[in-house]
C-alpha cells in the first residue's frame, strides 16, 4: 500500500464520503477526503437537517391553530422568517463543524479543494499542480437540484438550495414537481402563510408510494389550503415588475413571487474526470456500481446519490461504511437496498416501509390488506378534520407483513420502528400477538384484526373479450 500517497482518497465530504473516510481511517487506512464546499454535504447543509428544522417551525402554525380548542389564546403571535432562516443556517454551520471534528478525530485528512480524477489511482486537486495517488478512490460527490432549461424563462426559478437563504418570503409560490422536496416545501411555505401552488406533471403526486397514501396526501395538502394542480407542466416563466407570471400547459396563468423547481436531482458526475479513468455511467448520468459499490474500474468505488440507487442519507452512510469495511475491515459487505424505511415530511407526514399494495399484488398471488382510518384523539378537540391512515400489506399465503404505510402525526417514527420486524420477517400473527399501547395512534398497527380486502390472483381474471 505504501506506493501510493493514500490508501483511500474520498471525493466529497457528504453523508456517504464522511462515513467511508471515518470508518476506513478507524480501520487503520491512510485516508484523505476532499470537499470544495461546507463539510457535511447536502443532508447537513442544504437538505434533511435544515429542512426538518423548517418542518418543526411549520408545526408551530398547526399547534397554534389546534391549541385554541385546548384552551389557549394565541392572539398576537407572529412568525419572523429571518429569525428562523438565520437560526437554522447557524445550526447547520455548527453541525458542519462537528463533522469536521469527527473526521479529524478519526485520523482522516480533510483537504479543502475540488478534486477530479486523473486516472485509476490518481486525483487532481484545485490549487495544486501535483496529482495525489491512492490505492482506491471513492466518488461520493452527491447530486444537485435539476431544473428544466426547456422551459422558457426557467432561469427565474429557484431550487431547494436557494430556499434556505431567501431574503424574504414571497406572498405566493409555485412549486414544480410532485415528489419529496416539492411537497415538503409546499407544507413549509404554506404553514408560513405563503399562498402555495404545486404543479405536477403526473396524474397524482408521490409516484411510487401506495395509492391510498398518495390520495390522502393530496387531500390533506388541499385541506390545508395548498393548491395542487396535476397533469400539467410549466411552459413559460416571465418576470414582470411585480413578480413572476407562470404559464401552464393547460393555459393557466399563475402569479408568484418565486417559482421553486423540485424535479429531482442530477448526479454530480460531469467535469470530475470520470472519462479519464474510464468509469462507466448509466444513461441518466449516474455512476454504475456493483453490490459492493465498485465501478467498472477495479480501484474506483462510488456511493450515495451519485450512484442514483436510493437517494437517502442513511443509504449513503450504509454504502460508505460498507466500502470501508470491504476494503480495509476484512469484511466484504454488500448493502441491502431491501426494506428501506422512508418518510415524506409533509403536514401531515408520511411514513412507509416495504411493498405498496400495488407492488405486492404484482409480486404475490395472495395479499391481505389491513387499513385503519381514524380521527386522532387530538384532532377531536382541535377541530381538525384530517384522518390518520395506517395500512398493512400482508402475504396472504405465508402471513408475512410485506409493507407498512401511514399518514398522520408520528408516521415517520412508526415507519422506522416497523422496519425492524419487517426486516426480521415478522408475520401478521406476530403483530397480533403484540399488546397495544393505549392511547396512542400506533396501537392501530397491532389491533387491525380483519382485512379490508383478501386479494387472490386467481380472482383477478381479465375482462372477457366482447
Ligand atoms: P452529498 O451529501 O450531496 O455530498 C456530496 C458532497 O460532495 C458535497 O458536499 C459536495 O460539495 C461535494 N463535492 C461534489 N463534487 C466535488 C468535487 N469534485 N470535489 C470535492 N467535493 C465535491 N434524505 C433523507 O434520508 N431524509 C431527508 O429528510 C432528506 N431530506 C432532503 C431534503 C432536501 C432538500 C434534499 C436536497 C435532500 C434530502 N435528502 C434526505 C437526501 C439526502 O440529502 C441525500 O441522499 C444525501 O445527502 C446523499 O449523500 P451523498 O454523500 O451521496 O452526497
Ligand atoms: P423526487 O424524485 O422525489 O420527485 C421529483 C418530482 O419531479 C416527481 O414528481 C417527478 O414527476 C417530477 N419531475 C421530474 N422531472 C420533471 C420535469 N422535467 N418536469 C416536471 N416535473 C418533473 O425528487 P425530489 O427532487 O423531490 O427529491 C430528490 C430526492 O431526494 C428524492 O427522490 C429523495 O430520494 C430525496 N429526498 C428525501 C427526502 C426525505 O427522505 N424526506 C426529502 C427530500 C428529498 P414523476 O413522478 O412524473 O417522475
Amino acid at each position: 500500500m505504501t506506493d501510493y500517497d493514500y490508501d483511500l482518497f474520498v471525493i466529497g465530504a457528504g453523508s456517504g464520503g464522511v462515513r467511508a473516510a471515518r470508518i476506513a481511517a478507524e480501520h487503520g487506512a491512510r485516508v484523505a477526503i476532499a470537499e470544495d464546499d461546507k463539510v457535511g454535504g447536502t443532508c447537513v447543509v442544504r437538505g434533511c437537517v435544515p429542512k426538518k428544522l423548517f418542518v418543526h417551525s411549520a408545526h408551530f402554525a398547526e399547534a397554534l391553530e389546534d391549541s385554541v380548542g385546548f384552551g389557549w389564546t394565541t392572539t398576537g403571535v407572529t412568525f419572523d422568517w429571518p429569525t428562523l432562516r438565520d437560526n437554522v443556517n447557524a445550526d447547520t454551520t455548527w453541525l458542519s463543524g462537528i463533522y469536521v471534528r469527527n473526521l479529524e478525530r478519526s485520523g482522516a485528512q480533510l483537504i479543502r479543494a475540488r478534486a477530479t480524477i486523473a486516472g485509476p489511482h490518481s486525483v487532481r486537486l484545485s490549487g495544486s499542480d501535483r496529482p495525489v495517488t491512492a490505492r482506491y478512490i471513492l466518488i461520493a460527490t452527491g447530486g444537485r437540484p435539476a431544473t428544466d432549461p426547456t422551459i422558457d424563462g426557467f432561469e427565474h426559478g429557484i431550487v431547494s438550495d436557494d430556499a434556505f437563504h431567501l431574503e424574504r418570503l414571497p406572498d405566493r409560490i409555485v412549486i414544480v414537481g410532485g415528489g419529496y422536496i416539492a411537497l415538503e416545501f409546499a407544507g413549509i411555505f404554506n404553514a408560513f402563510g405563503v399562498d402555495t401552488t404545486v404543479v405536477h406533471r403526473g396524474r397524482d403526486i408521490l409516484r411510487g408510494f401506495d395509492a391510498d397514501i398518495r390520495r390522502a396526501v393530496h387531500g390533506a395538502l388541499e385541506g390545508r389550503g395548498i393548491n395542487v394542480v396535476c397533469d400539467e407542466t410549466i411552459s413559460h416563466i416571465e418576470r414582470k415588475t411585480d413578480g413572476l407570471t407562470v404559464s401552464t400547459s393547460a393555459g393557466k396563468q399563475l402569479n408568484a413571487g418565486q417559482v421553486l423547481f423540485a424535479i429531482g436531482r442530477t448526479p454530480n458526475t460531469t467535469g470530475i474526470g470520470l472519462e479519464d479513468a474510464g468509469v462507466a455511467l448509466g444513461a441518466d448520468g449516474r455512476i454504475e456500481v456493483d453490490a459492493y459499490s465498485r465501478t467498472n474500474v477495479e480501484s474506483i468505488f462510488a456511493v450515495g446519490d451519485v450512484t442514483g440507487r436510493v437517494q437517502l442519507t442513511p443509504v449513503a452512510i450504509r454504502e460508505g461504511s460498507a466500502v470501508a469495511d470491504t476494503l480495509f475491515g476484512g469484511r466484504p459487505t454488500a448493502v441491502s437496498h431491501h426494506l428501506i424505511p422512508t418518510a415524506v415530511f409533509t403536514q401531515p407526514e408520511v411514513g412507509t416501509v416495504g411493498l405498496t399494495e400495488e407492488a405486492a399484488k404484482a409480486a404475490h398471488d395472495a395479499v391481505d390488506i389491513y387499513k385503519a382510518s381514524f380521527k386522532p384523539l387530538h384532532h377531536r378537540i382541535a377541530g381538525r378534520e384530517e384522518r390518520m391512515l395506517i395500512k398493512l400489506i400482508v402475504d396472504g399465503e405465508g402471513d408475512r407483513v410485506l409493507g407498512f404505510h401511514a399518514i398522520g402525526a408520528g408516521a415517520a417514527e412508526m415507519a422506522q420502528l416497523v422496519a425492524i420486524p419487517l426486516k426480521m420477517g415478522a408475520t401478521k400473527a406476530d403483530f397480533d400477538a403484540t399488546v397495544a399501547l393505549h392511547p396512542t395512534q400506533s396501537e392501530e398497527i397491532v389491533t387491525m384484526t380483519k382485512p379490508v380486502e383478501r386479494y387472490r390472483a386467481a380472482m383477478a381474471l381479465p375482462e372477457p373479450a366482447k
